[in-house]
């Protein structure tokens, strides 16, 4: 994860997760609704659960014992891929345990190649290509399994990242006080520069360029022709990436369906997502993908026909309360939630052949393998049913529904299932 994010976002998720399963063995028994729940809010929940496989994996078919080797890691476990692998032989086996046990067949050691070691790497050689490409990044790979030290293979590696991650970051690098800057090309196309335009100052001739500093020709790694190199950028000339592809948008119909616990407490019905895919098996209100221009009408239209197919009894789209809005950005998806509510008074028999679902107060729904998605999608309910409830504050919802709960003898009360069921309801 914190390929992704921070270590005090991470920090906490890792020591609960350390505290419960801090053997593979324990991890391989849990479950995935376990462990969902445990990384719920932390995002990227595929990892969790590839987490949960690979310790399965090395417990029922790799007799306990985990693979040593960047090689055999990347391709024996879900989920390792070959940073992560790489990371593992280097840190925690120094990648020099013999393959398969046999002491005369030693490893060579492993380098790493991640965010930060990129760009320490294209400063260091002045690649100017971008540096996602697959052309670019095998040439990193190289480089790094070059440069690393044999015998301290783990330190090494993280040196260079914690490099990358305190002296040679993204914005005005600490050039000056960087420990590797006499190795730097990038360093010293900057301080050529600045000699340079001493020289012209004081009329002297300006030295002839260094074929490898001009970046002309065909070379892969070098700044592509449309792109050269920006004086006023420094070092920071690289590394260059191509324009990120913009996220694909979705949007969602959402549905909070909310019944009055046996203390009064609202309560809330939970549905699971299926075990793979986007958010596997984590919970969520009653939710259906909506294509994208749907008329609202449509949209709720649609909406209330999955209810109904789900609860087994008619549902008026009319009946449902538009609540607003909710936006959520995934790592590579913007997802829109149009969120709806619909008060039960009744209870609801669910199709047990549809998705496993459960009735959940405010705190369990929060215990829950719930995404932060839903988190927001509750909280604008509750807001939306604040409004309601204040005498003085209560407004109009956008458009859609009025709130139809002002008169309810229960304050913020939505709407009762027999004013939009046109059918009794069962037990
Ligand atoms: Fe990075 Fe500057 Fe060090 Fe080069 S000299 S590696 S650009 S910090």
């Amino acid at each position: 994860m914190l390929q992704q994010t921070q270590v005090a976002t991470v920090i906490h998720y890792y020591n609960r997760w350390m505290q419960k399963w801090p053997t593979l063995q324990a991890l391989a028994q849990a479950s995935l609704e376990e462990v969902n729940e445990l990384w719920a809010g932390l995002g990227y929940y595929s990892r969790g659960k590839r987490l949960q496989e690979a310790a399965r994996k090395v417990v029922s078919e790799l007799a306990g014992r985990m693979p040593r080797t960047a090689e055999d890691l990347q391709k024996l476990l879900p989920g390792v891929g070959r940073y992560t692998a790489g990371a593992i032989a280097s840190i925690s086996y120094g990648q020099s345990t013999s393959q398969h046990g046999n002491p005369s067949s030693w490893c060579q050691a492993t380098g790493v190649v991640d965010g930060n070691v990129i760009r320490v790497l294209c400063r260091l050689r002045c690649i100017g290509a971008d540096s996602s490409s697959p052309a670019v990044i095998d040439r990193l790979w190289d480089m790094a399994n070059v440069l690393v030290d044999r015998s301290r293979p783990g330190d090494f590696n993280q040196a260079l990242m914690e490099l990358g991650a305190t002296v040679c970051v993204p914005k005005s690098p600490l050039c000056r006080e960087c420990p590797v800057k006499q190795h730097c090309q990038a360093w010293h196309r900057v301080e050529k520069e600045l000699s340079f335009t001493s020289q012209k100052l004081f009329g002297k001739a300006p030295p002839v360029p260094d074929v490898e500093d001009c970046g002309a020709g065909d070379c892969p790694l070098c700044p592509p022709a449309t792109e050269p190199w920006d004086s006023s950028l420094g070092v920071t000339n690289f590394p260059r990436k191509a324009a990120k592809k913009p996220p694909r948008v979705m949007r969602t119909a959402t549905c909070v369906l909310e019944r009055r616990g046996c203390h009064g407490a609202p309560e809330y019905l939970i549905v699971q997502r299926p075990s793979s895919g986007l958010l596997a098996g984590l919970w969520e209100f009653p939710s259906l993908p909506l294509a994208q221009d749907l008329q609202e009408e449509k949209e709720r239209e649609e909406l209330a026909d999955h209810l109904q197919a789900w609860m087994g009894q008619p549902v008026a789209a009319k009946g449902l309360q538009f609540i607003g809005e909710v936006i959520h950005i995934f790592s590579h998806i913007h997802q829109t939630y149009v969120v709806y509510s619909l008060y039960l008074d009744g209870d609801v028999t669910l199709d047990p052949a549809l998705s496993p679902s459960r009735w959940v107060t405010e705190d369990e729904f929060h215990a829950s393998a719930v995404s932060t998605a839903m988190k927001k999608v509750l909280k604008a309910h509750k807001k939306q049913h604040r409004k309601e409830s204040s005498p003085v504050k209560g407004s109009k919802q956008k458009r859609g529904a009025k709130a139809q709960g002002a008169g309810s003898p229960c304050p913020g009360t939505q709407l009762s299932l027999h004013a939009f069921l046109r059918a009794p309801t069962g037990p």
